[in-house]
């Protein structure tokens, strides 16, 4: 059967125009409804180290390029100072420097971005200060709580699982864990535990860390042993009810191809209940949206639909 050729209807063309006018002006209202979406998302980082402690610049540089880049949120969060000789950490007679300068820039900028006061803690049974004696000699605003430094029982060194050179982990495994990797990061989480149960950090910082120069040399992430040091202190992060920081350092740094938590953990995460929020672990102004979009699509897939924020009074949720 011959089919006949299309006709031109053209009582038919203001219709069609109408249609046109119509879908363009729904696909712009899709696009503006998007970009709307993007306006209201809070842009925050509560994670950023300044010169007071192993960060690039002054405080002031931070709240700067925070404002250029509208931002609502910025928290401070220097390293506390530790009890034994380093190099990263505030030093103990400039804390209160420190604090001071972030509550002027606090009052300074309030109008125009909420500065936050907080501190990165170490935790190192029998060493660190308690986290309370920070809380209230320095009226903090928050603490995140982390483990750079392991220790095994009755040893006076430490393994340092955290910088840029991963000569400095292998050391330290061999040094003080015998290289048993097990041992090693089997005591880096359980001082992880003992962190979250006793010191309560409101936020724990970068939990998996540990994996970063282990690159998959030692072990593998998928070890069912491993796995379970990581289920054991999810649990532990949910009965204590802490927020579990994504941070993006290992990505921008390009110490490590994932976040820390990975992201095969944020379903688990979000299945059991853990509340999230995105931080940069800012050591240069430049750094504090590194990697945040990946971050951020990595927890929506995961079923997020909000990460906490701190509101001058506490965590609270917010649409993401
Ligand atoms: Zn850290
Ligand atoms: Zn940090």
């Amino acid at each position: 059967m011959i089919r006949s050729p299309v006709r031109i209807r053209w009582e038919a063309l203001p219709y069609f125009l109408h249609h046109c006018i119509i879908s363009s002006a729904f696909k712009l209202l899709l696009k503006l409804r998007i970009i709307y979406h993007f306006s209201i998302m809070i842009k925050a980082n509560h994670h950023t180290h300044s010169s007071f402690c192993d960060g690039k610049a002054p405080l002031r540089s931070f709240v700067e390029e925070a404002i250029k880049q509208n931002f609502r949120i910025l928290g401070f969060s220097g390293h506390a100072p530790v009890n034994i000789p380093n190099n990263f950490a505030i030093k103990t007679d400039e804390l209160l420097d420190y604090c001071n300068e972030v509550n002027l820039l606090k009052k300074e900028y309030k109008d125009t971005i909420d500065i936050y006061l907080g501190l990165e803690a170490d935790y190192i049974p029998t060493i660190t200060t308690d986290f309370d004696v920070f809380r209230q000699t320095c009226n903090l605003d928050y603490i995140i709580g982390s483990v750079h430094l392991v220790v095994t029982n009755g040893a006076k060194k430490f393994w340092f699982i955290d910088g840029p050179d991963y000569n400095v982990y292998d050391e330290g495994l061999t040094t003080i864990f015998n290289g048993d990797i097990k041992s090693g990061v089997q005591a880096y989480f359980s001082q992880i535990n003992e962190m979250i149960i006793t010191q309560k950090p409101e936020v724990v910082g970068h939990l998996d860390k540990v994996k970063m120069h282990n690159n998959e040399r030692y072990f593998s992430l998928s070890e069912r042993w491993y796995e379970q040091q990581m289920e054991q202190s999810l649990e532990i992060i949910k009965a204590n009810g802490s927020i579990v920081e994504v941070n993006t350092r290992g990505l921008y740094k390009k110490r490590c191809d994932d976040l820390f938590p990975g992201s095969r953990w944020l379903p688990v995460m979000h299945e059991m209940g853990i509340p999230v929020m995105i931080n940069s672990d800012a050591h240069h102004p430049g750094d504090l949206l590194l990697e945040y979009d990946f971050a951020l699509e990595q927890v929506k897939k995961a079923g997020y639909t909000e990460q906490y924020y701190f509101d001058g009074n506490g965590f609270s949720p917010s649409e993401i």
